[in-house]
């Protein structure tokens, strides 16, 4: 693949079962020169990937990391970053989404928005990514269109904009019809594409017409404004109707995906946004998986090129520490597959072997000012465990795996004034268990974990917490950088606090970065 070919890098957010595998591998298959290692998710369709990737992932058929594809389309490098789903939820699922331009929300037809859809849009949101909708299994007996769109702005707050709209659905499913070019793909049993002027579709009823006309003009008078910086900055969705699994009106998201998908963006780093065409090559590390070969123990930094161009054996700057660098072992990754990057433009994703320098969030400069790019936000934990170790006498080598775990981002920690154990938070109960699993066979130690009934973080930013407010339901703990967190076991439980302590004001970790 060129590496001059612009660059489209994004990621498939939805709730789990809404269709993102299916899309997935709808699109990949459109484009040339795909590289994939043949499991977008092992799970269902029975492949496991065949890398030595830590064994966790082969004995749940799972991708725990978020793997990279890759596909040439219309003359673009498209990158699609996977982030996992509902099961396998962690904080990686949420830092990945830092390290795209675009993200395309799939939404079931028939069950609309979902919890899991709405918490990845809300840090799309935070970080001001374009969304692009694709409404999924058209097939099947869904929603309303106009009632789905009325839910996407009354829930995420944004406005739509529909790129086609369906001629019926489930069993009466005729076509979806092109609002920009007055087309109609037909829907049929073979999945074949075939795509005729409205005017010379001759299968229509004149009720099908009637409503098809009826709700364009509708969208035409009623509805908004399409303009593509609304698009750009995250206030509007363009919306498709589709259906993955009949591989229909894919090619015609895909077309449209590659105008209005941003290309890779500015970055803020330092107070100034760093534009891609800078000279000086930057990147930041937005995930470290360790473990990827356990006869290795080596550690693969993900890292996000944001401006300029990598090219192997570079000599680069940590922008934290100063320390000098050589980035001789790069690699792209496709599922499991691993290969040497020679050079990686802005918007690409590529694999840094790592001995242990790098951390979550950290820049990486080669040449020009030392700069840094925008903290990682602290995303908010939902659960939470006691932990200790099984043996007291392993106590230092507990210690010293807590530290390098929590310091590349596999879990969160917390300490509470009220009783010596450590208290981990987690966005997702996968983080658990891959924090028990790298503590017994890096560390070598058994861990004991109790978990929390408690499922809401809050950092306190004004008022003092005392003892009389807090108790076993509100529990008072600090985290890594020694700010106050009240652990509530509920929405109620907040409400409550709230109610009785209207002095003290509390955030969502996120917010306060
Ligand atoms: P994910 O969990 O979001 O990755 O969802 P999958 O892509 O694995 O799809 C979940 C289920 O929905 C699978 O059984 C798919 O075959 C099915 N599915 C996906 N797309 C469609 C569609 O367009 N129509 C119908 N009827 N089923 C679909």
């Amino acid at each position: 693949m060129s590496t001059e070919t612009p660059r489209r890098t994004f990621a498939i957010i939805s709730h789990p079962d809404a269709g993102k595998t299916t899309l997935t591998e709808k699109v990949l298959l459109l484009g040339g020169g795909i590289r994939s290692a043949g499991t977008v998710k092992g799970k269902k369709s029975g492949k496991f990937a065949t890398s030595d990737w830590m064994d966790i992932e082969k004995q749940r058929g799972i991708s725990v990391t978020s793997s990279v594809m890759q596909l040439l389309y219309d003359n673009k490098q498209i990158n699609i970053l996977d982030t996992p789903g509902h099961q396998d939820f962690s904080e990686d699922t949420y830092r990945t989404l830092t390290a795209v331009d675009t993200a395309v929300m799939v939404i079931d037809s028939v069950k609309g928005i979902e919890a899991q859809t709405l918490k990845l849009f809300k840090v799309c949101r935070m970080r001001g990514i374009p969304i692009l909708t694709f409404i999924n299994k058209l097939d099947r007996e869904g929603k309303e269109p106009l009632d789905l769109l009325a839910e996407i702005e009354e829930v995420l707050e944004m406005e739509t904009f529909p790129m086609n709209w369906p001629i019926g659905t489930g069993k009466r499913l005729k076509g979806i019809y092109s609002i920009p070019d007055e087309t109609v793909e037909m829907y049929n049993e073979d999945h074949d594409r075939i795509i005729k002027p409205y005017k010379d579709v001759t299968t229509l009823e004149d009720y099908e017409r009637e409503n098809l006309e009826g709700e364009i003009s509708l969208l035409e008078e009623a509805g908004n404004e399409f303009t593509i910086e609304k698009v750009r900055n995250g206030s509007l969705t363009p919306v498709f109707f589709g259906s993955a699994l009949s591989n229909f009106g894919v090619q015609s998201f895909l077309d449209q995906f590659v105008k209005l998908a941003a290309e890779p963006q500015a970055r803020k780093a330092s107070g100034d946004f760093i534009p891609p065409s800078s000279p000086h090559f930057s990147g930041f590390v937005f995930k470290i998986q360790a473990n990827m070969n356990p006869n290795h123990r080596d550690r693969i930094a993900f890292l996000r090129v944001c401006s300029g161009s990598f090219e192997r054996g570079m000599e680069v700057t940590l922008s934290r520490s100063g320390k000098k660098m050589k980035l001789n072992q790069s690699h792209s990754f496709f599922a499991s597959d691993r290969e040497t990057v020679e050079k990686a433009l802005p918007g690409d994703i590529v694999g840094l072997y790592d001995s242990g320098n790098f951390e979550v969030g950290d820049t990486i400069v080669g040449g020009g000012p030392k700069i840094q790019y925008e903290e990682m936000p602290q995303f908010p934990p939902e659960k939470f465990a006691k932990v200790t170790a099984k043996n007291a006498m392993k106590h230092k080598q507990y210690h010293k795996g807590m530290e390098q775990l929590v310091q590349e981002g596999t879990i969160q920690l917390y300490k509470t004034p009220y009783f010596e154990d450590y208290i981990i938070g987690a966005v997702g109960e996968l983080q658990f268990q891959v924090f028990e699993y790298r503590m017994k066979h890096e560390y070598k130690v058994d861990i004991d974990f109790i978990h929390m009934t408690h499922e809401l973080a809050r950092w306190v930013t004004k008022g003092k917490i005392t003892d009389q407010m807090t108790d076993s339901r509100k529990m008072l703990v600090h985290d890594q950088q020694g700010r106050s967190v009240l652990l509530f076991e509920n929405e109620f439980a907040l409400r409550w606090f709230q109610d009785k302590n209207p002095d003290i004001s509390l955030s969502t970790g996120w917010e306060i970065l």
